[in-house]
């Protein structure tokens, strides 16, 4: 019997059972006929943070991408959308740091066997909760394909990477002034860096000259430095000015004598320094500053450490500085400095603070022995895959972002000192190591001098270098985008990487464009042979209404899931892109939700009347037979105007549809098929047709809506396969376009 339609639609009572009934769809299989046969479409999903929970950023990318799956399954590729979820070292770290907090216990009491498998078990608790979300939106993803960047599989390609960039020696160890959190107790690569612009001061230090007999210089009795960090100047090894810098054209080569360290140190010349900050004469601290530490490579400078990982004083710094915090430190130099006479002044400064983009913590530059791959090589194969079109982003100016990034590319610090990831698939001699366990402090887990390792995939039965220990495997986790740069191939079975690779599109915020897009393209490159994809869609980011960024911290966030609560989850699809217009960011406004709402009552409300106009040949599904009929064509003269104007517009529409889509131009195209709907089919052949008995128009008006539904599908699924049950019986997420 003809299943009535309710007077209103109800997304609450019907999306949950939608998505089931589609779930054994979602699976790779060429629907449809011969017009694509053989092709296939796949886009894999940015796995989000297992930590994570749903944003607009994911919304948007999410329906962005469900889209095109859909699109493209109805058209007959063989489709697929591959899901995942990333372990996020730092991120996870610290939220289960946090829980045991409140328990009174840290990472270090459990030590990092038990800590890791309690980070597995909230893992395991926790870390779907994102996958859920984005089900609830009605991503069309096949979850039997679901991966996590650590599982077995995964980590397997991890080490093979790894070992790979090893043995190509594109793989080193350094020691390298690194951006280190004090709270996390690891260092950031330089993209995990959030600048807060701080109101400080910048304290001007007069460092006495040594005299020198031919030029004594009147009034030159000092050099003076300007720093934000003067507590800094305990480790300084040199001052440096810009060679062209005619104020001090005659000091480069003369010394100074550190104050309160009594330490001698030249003036070096120095094409780094800025002329135009401070005096234009700088203290360099080549062990806590980045910068500082170039210019002391250049100049051969003595690197001392004067900070620990702990963001305290060492014994380098003085007896009166040892164990003191940075900030305490300062206070203390300033007051000596001053007692000495040697502040010249002190002004009110803005700079931006380099903090953790994960805690917030005040970033601390240090010292430390790390793992570095080098970008050279890696650079130029990215480069030129880009710039001879082989990937291309959309849109071309986000092209430059990672032209010029990768143009002026550091080697990539990959190691971290955290115990969430995959630890590094290298095994010291625990002996050798012994041996020269002199160092002062250690920062890394290792030590550099210790050169005794090996690198391999499973610990050495026997040490290669004793003989005779039970070596050691690092200690260091990777980065956590060094896994994640692996996303497009790494776990992915044989037969997905021959049908699969690459991928078809990869859709993306501009914010991990370096952090991300970046790294696939070239592991891609380095260990497929081949792009990971040909297109990158940078998609908009979406802004408050008045233009803020979304941040939960902030409170300026918006939910998409109370949004789904609220409207429905079409609804907030359309919300999101009706709004999407272009590449300009998306002002967020809520009344394009209830826009769709309204939209989706419409549509449910033409559906109703077409329901009632027909449904005479097969009770059950009323449409069915009108959309057979209009496929064995109603004769061209048995149609009166009014249809083949309408038919004709249904028809130029869909060739829009697929040229919008094409050109990753959703809202327009959204825009079209809204209009038509609602002007066109709606208010006007709708009207018209109430005044026709025939049995064309009822052909006409099952058709026109089932053409409609296809057309809207991949926008608003959920609404579109719930009329198209009831009034067609077949499944319309796999209905040929
Ligand atoms: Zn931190
Ligand atoms: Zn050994």
């Amino acid at each position: 019997m003809k299943e009535e339609m309710s007077p209103a639609y109800d997304p609450k009572a019907t999306e949950e059972k939608i998505y089931k009934f589609w779930e054994p769809y979602f699976a790779p299989m060429a629907v449809g006929t011969t017009k694509s046969k053989g092709k296939t479409y796949a886009i894999h999903l940015p796995p989000p943070n297992i930590t994570g929970s749903l944003h607009m950023g994911h919304a948007l990318n999410v329906t962005l991408s469900d889209i095109l799956i859909r699109y493209h399954r109805m058209r007959g590729y063989k489709t697929v959308w591959f899901p995942g979820t990333d372990h996020a070292g730092i991120a996870t770290q610290n939220v289960v740091e946090k829980n045991l907090k409140k328990e009174g216990i840290s990472r270090w009491d459990l030590g990092r066997e038990k800590f890791t498998k309690k980070v597995w078990e909230w893992k395991e608790k926790y870390g779907d909760i994102i996958i859920g979300q984005l089900k609830k939106l009605g991503a069309s993803c096949d979850w039997s394909r679901t991966r996590f960047t650590m599982d077995p599989a995964y980590a397997e390609w991890v080490k093979k990477a790894f070992i790979h960039y090893y043995e190509q020696g594109f793989i080193y160890r350094g020691k390298r002034v690194v951006s280190w959190c004090p709270r996390c107790q690891t260092s950031l690569s330089d993209l995990e860096i959030e600048y807060k612009e701080e109101s400080t001061k910048l304290w001007y230090i007069k460092y006495p000259l040594i005299s020198n007999q031919e030029s004594r210089i009147r009034n030159q009795e000092y050099i003076i430095v300007a720093t934000t960090r003067p507590e800094t100047m305990l480790g300084d090894a040199a001052v440096a000015v810009n060679p062209d810098d005619k104020r001090y054209k005659n000091l480069t080569g003369r010394k100074v004598v550190l104050p309160i360290q009594n330490r001698e140190i030249p003036i070096v010349a120095d094409r780094a320094v800025e002329m135009s900050f401070g005096t234009g004469a700088v203290k360099v601290t080549p062990a806590h500053d980045i910068l500082d530490s170039e210019i002391g490579e250049r100049h051969k400078l003595p690197q001392f450490q004067i900070i620990n990982e702990r963001g305290k004083m060492t014994a380098e710094a003085g007896k009166d500085f040892e164990g003191l915090k940075t900030l305490e430190a300062r206070e203390r130099v300033v007051a000596e400095l001053e007692k000495l006479g040697l502040i010249e002044k002190i002004e009110d400064y803005k700079h931006n603070l380099a903090t953790c983009y994960r805690c917030g913590a005040a970033l601390e530059p240090l010292l430390s022995d790390q793992w570095f791959l080098k970008m050279e090589k890696l650079a130029e194969k990215t480069l030129k895959a880009v710039k001879s079109g082989k990937i291309k982003i959309i849109p071309e100016n986000f092209e430059k972002v990672l032209l010029d990034w990768m143009e002026k590319v550091r080697d990539w610090c990959i190691s971290r000192q955290i115990w969430w990831g995959h630890q590094l698939p290298v095994y010291f001699c625990k002996n050798k190591q012994e041996e020269i366990s002199n160092f002062k402090f250690q920062i890394s887990n290792e030590n550099s001098s210790a050169e005794k390792y090996v690198v391999a995939a499973e610990k050495p039965k026997q040490c290669p270098f004793c003989k005779n220990c039970d070596m050691k495997q690092s200690e260091d986790v990777l980065d956590t985008w060094f896994s994640s740069a692996l996303w497009p191939f790494a776990g992915l079975s044989q037969n997905d990487l021959k049908d699969f690779y690459p991928s078809s599109v990869l859709i993306t915020a501009r914010d991990i464009i370096n952090l991300w897009v970046a790294r696939m393209i070239f592991s891609g490159l380095e260990f497929m042979k081949e792009v990971p994809f040909p297109e990158t869609l940078i998609h908009a980011t979406i802004l408050t209404k008045e233009g803020k960024r979304m941040s939960k911290s902030l409170g300026t966030g918006i939910d998409p899931l109370g949004l789904i609560e609220k409207y429905g989850a079409d609804a907030i699809r359309f919300g999101i892109i009706w709004q999407t217009m272009g590449t300009q960011d998306v002002h967020w406004d809520e009344a394009a939700v209830v826009a769709g709402r309204k939209f989706a009552n419409k549509l449910w409300n033409i559906a109703r009347f077409v329901q009632g106009q027909t449904g005479i040949s097969n009770p059950e599904f009323p449409c069915l037979a009108g959309r057979q009929v209009i496929s064995k064509q109603i004769s061209n003269s048995e149609l009166q105007d009014e249809d083949r104007e309408i038919l004709g517009k249904s028809e130029k529409l869909k060739t829009e549809i697929e040229k919008d889509i094409k050109n990753y131009e959703f809202g327009p195209a959204l825009h079209k098929i809204y209009d038509f709907i609602w002007h066109d089919f709606a208010d006007q052949y709708i009207e018209l047709s109430k005044n026709r008995t025939d049995e064309n128009v009822k052909i006409i008006l099952c058709h026109l809506l089932g053409d409609s539904l296809k057309l809207l599908h991949p926008f608003i699924p959920f609404i579109t396969e719930e009329i198209h049950r009831r009034l067609f019986g077949n499944a319309l997420i796999v209905e040929q376009w």
